[in-house]
């Protein structure tokens, strides 16, 4: 897949609220698999100040809605416990009630 068809993909599936196809798919799992393999498995923002949890996700570093020519972008994950990825993403916590918001967990 170019790089232009990814951004093409992805604004596709974003407008029609089915991002989460895009997690689903082989192609996310490989750099999902590859940023935890790169990050032993490990939180790295609990790394960071020197706390050990399991990474639980792995969360894009730019967002993709904004920069979707970043989302199969190895350099642009990190790996994170649910509760690091949680502050990653107040718009999550302010409209837990609305059911597309969990579209980036995995
Ligand atoms: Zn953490
Ligand atoms: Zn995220």
């Amino acid at each position: 897949m170019t790089k232009h068809e990814l951004v093409h993909w992805i604004n596709k599936l974003i407008e029609h609220r089915n991002i989460k196809a895009f997690y689903n798919s082989g192609l996310w799992e490989q750099i999902r698999n590859e940023s935890l393999q790169r990050d032993n498995n490990e939180c790295q923002k609990c790394k960071a100040k020197g706390l050990f949890s399991a990474a639980q996700c792995v969360h894009h570093v730019k967002h993709v809605r904004k920069y979707p020519e970043l989302a199969l972008s190895i350099d642009n994950t990190i790996s994170l416990c649910n509760s690091c990825h949680d502050l990653e993403h107040p718009e999550k916590l302010q409209n837990k009630s609305k059911p597309q918001l969990n579209e980036e967990r995995w």
